[in-house]
């Protein structure tokens, strides 16, 4: 087994001005750079190992689960992504992010990956079929204040959690749609396209505390 990977920088960002990646292989890489850059986070695009050493957090898109971890086991950049995650590295991943940070994964392609983070297994187009997008407004207690307006497009679902993650906001039907285990969120919503910024700041004040 190779050393933990490391993710603090030589360098370190700007102070007061945490520096974030978003994987930037495939999915909705601009809208998380949009929000991340009006919360003052400074932003840069993760596709090869070495981008990896210089951020204090990252962010998964989302998009397609299935091409970005193929994407990224060909750029070799899926185990030191594993590593750092594993590593304490701050992460929040939306949709096919949640799936990439699932430790377990019903409904995926043959030989699919995750990189894993999260001790939940998550179920890939867990709506799809019937409905496969809805926008549905959303209690997220943690954040006290009005619900989140939340895009779900061809959602995956938490089906079950492990004892150490915290459930941060479940559908009326109970369906668990936003968790967080220690340094990673994920969620199966996508707040970055619907003008919600709170995951975002939880995200960065993450960052910012490790
Ligand atoms: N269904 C997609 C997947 O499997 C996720 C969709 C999304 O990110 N909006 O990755």
């Amino acid at each position: 087994m190779s050393p933990t990977f490391p993710h603090r920088t030589a360098s370190p960002s700007v102070a007061g001005s945490p520096r974030v990646g978003i994987l930037a292989l495939q999915g909705d890489v601009r809208e998380h750079e949009r929000v991340l850059r009006s919360l003052g986070a400074e932003v840069v695009s993760i596709r090869r190992p070495d981008e990896l050493l210089a951020v204090d957090g990252l962010v998964l898109p989302g998009g397609e689960s299935t091409v970005i971890d193929k994407l990224a086991r060909g750029f070799g950049v899926a185990e030191p992504l594993s590593r750092a995650i594993a590593a304490g590295l701050p992460v929040y991943g939306t949709c096919a992010g949640l799936i990439l940070l699932a430790d377990r994964l019903e409904d995926g392609i043959e030989g699919q990956r995750t990189f894993g983070g999260l001790d939940v297994t998550v179920r890939r187009n867990a709506f799809g079929g019937q409905v496969e997008s809805f926008e549905a407004s959303v209690a997220v207690p943690t954040f006290g204040g009005p619900p989140v307006d939340a895009a779900f497009i061809r959602a995956p679902l938490v089906v079950s959690t492990g004892p150490g993650v915290e459930v941060l906001a479940e559908l009326d039907d109970g369906g668990i749609v936003a968790v967080r285990q220690g340094n990673a969120i994920g969620t199966a919503f996508h707040p970055e396209v619907s003008g919600e910024r709170r995951f975002h700041e939880l995200f960065l004040s993450l960052v910012r505390a490790a």
